[in-house]
């Protein structure tokens, strides 16, 4: 005989109801929980309160909260507070019971708040160490990525600050007084694009990459042996991430207390600067060069490529495919690198000048200062064991 379910009657009282025993045993809650004391918050955040007042939701549940919204990709916290008292197993987790009133969505904001940067960074390095302890992370190889995340901020708060209309628009002197508040930030995080900035979020940044968003950027060091995250920053969408890539290194090392060995990342990191950075700390740099920006170029003129030209380190001159000799003629600090041409004259006249230049004064060749260690580095980082790297980081 089919049954049939009967018409739901809500009970109002539920007896007997033992949320631990309704929680499977390998639910990946159950293994957080045994392996994690978040009591440990307490002494952490102490100096965070005062000792009158509203008692506040305790710090170990807040922290858990924060947990299941990144654990269970929450889209925010107004929606992780809105689900809690359906979820059996997060009541569980944050030690709830059915009954337990739920704290108001704010209370993570204003814990954030509260708390500052410095206490979540203690927490992430806690964790770190604990993964080294247990021998997860080895800290000889570091991989470096970025990835963009899209600002809860619509695209349309988004004003053009050079446009009259821009700043005729009713939000403008809003925005130009939050601006005036913002902290400077660090020099090398420098906006690429401070042209458009959202009136309603102006640290998200307008990226281009494909349909113009909002966005901001995380980037991380992740240990080779278990691709565990060593080390995050939080920037803007449009921060060079070539920039972040050494004080990521450091957060690494500072927080495995490992040296870094070798750094495997894609070509936006292999600038000059990166290379020469890493050769002066001892660190192989399994990156792909950005120079190849000036061999297309060429490539693209159809005329010898740079290293056609041989440099003589004994006079600092060049010899070119003609035989000709390019002395130094200019040295430019700032980009740290000196300019070799030959005579102006006798590229004038030179039978391979199409094959070698399209500028009237002839030929120049550009050498860095510190090009033998650039060469160095990037003769590494083409080496079998950086292709493999590099193969992996794409994996
Ligand atoms: S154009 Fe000038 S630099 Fe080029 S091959 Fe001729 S002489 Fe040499």
């Amino acid at each position: 005989m089919m049954g049939r379910q009967e018409q739901p009657q809500n009970n109002l009282f539920h007896y007997g109801v033992n949320l631990d025993q309704r929680i499977r045993s390998n639910h990946p809650l159950r293994k957080v929980n045994e392996l994690i004391d978040f009591d440990f918050a307490y002494t952490e955040v102490q100096s965070c309160y005062g000792n009158n007042g509203n008692e506040s939701v305790p710090p170990p549940v807040i922290l858990k909260l924060m947990l299941l919204l990144v654990f269970y990709n929450v889209r925010s916290e107004r929606d992780l507070m809105d689900t809690v008292p359906e979820r059996m197993d997060w009541l569980w987790f944050l030690g709830y019971d059915l009954d337990t009133t739920i704290p108001n969505h704010s209370v993570l904001s204003k814990a954030r708040k509260k708390w500052g940067v410095a206490v979540f960074q203690s927490f992430f390095e806690r964790i770190i160490l604990q993964c080294v302890q247990a021998g997860l992370v080895d800290g000889s190889k570091v991989f470096v990525d970025s990835s963009l995340v899209d600002a809860n901020a619509s695209n349309n708060s988004v004003i053009d600050t050079k446009s009259l209309k821009g700043q005729l628009h009713k939000n403008y002197k809003k925005l130009e007084a939050r601006l005036t508040e913002q902290p400077e930030p660090p020099a090398n995080y420098e906006n690429k694009n401070n042209r458009y900035v959202s009136s309603t979020d102006p640290d998200a940044t307008t990226v281009n990459r494909g349909k113009p968003k909002l966005s901001y950027q995380v980037h991380r060091a992740v240990d080779g042996k278990n691709e565990i995250i060593t080390a995050s920053a939080a920037t803007t969408g449009t921060v060079n991430e070539a920039h972040v890539m050494l004080p990521l290194l450091e957060q690494h090392e500072v927080a495995t207390g490992l040296k870094v060995e070798t750094v495997v990342a894609d070509s936006k990191y292999g600038t000059i600067d990166n290379y020469l950075a890493c050769h002066t700390l001892g660190i192989n740099a399994h990156m792909p060069g950005m120079g190849k920006a000036n061999s297309k170029r060429i490539a693209k003129l159809n005329i010898f490529q740079d290293d056609q030209f041989v440099y003589d380190q004994h006079s600092d001159t060049f010899r070119c495919p003609a035989g000709q000799t390019l002395k130094r003629k200019s040295l430019h600090l700032h980009r740290e690198s000196s300019d070799y041409a030959a005579p102006k004259k006798v590229c004038a006249v030179c039978e391979l000048r199409e094959q070698c230049t399209r500028n009237k004064a002839g030929r120049t060749v550009k050498r860095h200062l510190r090009q033998d260690e650039l060469n160095a580095m990037r003769q590494k980082s083409q080496s079998v064991e950086a292709k493999q790297d590099i193969k992996t980081r794409h994996t």
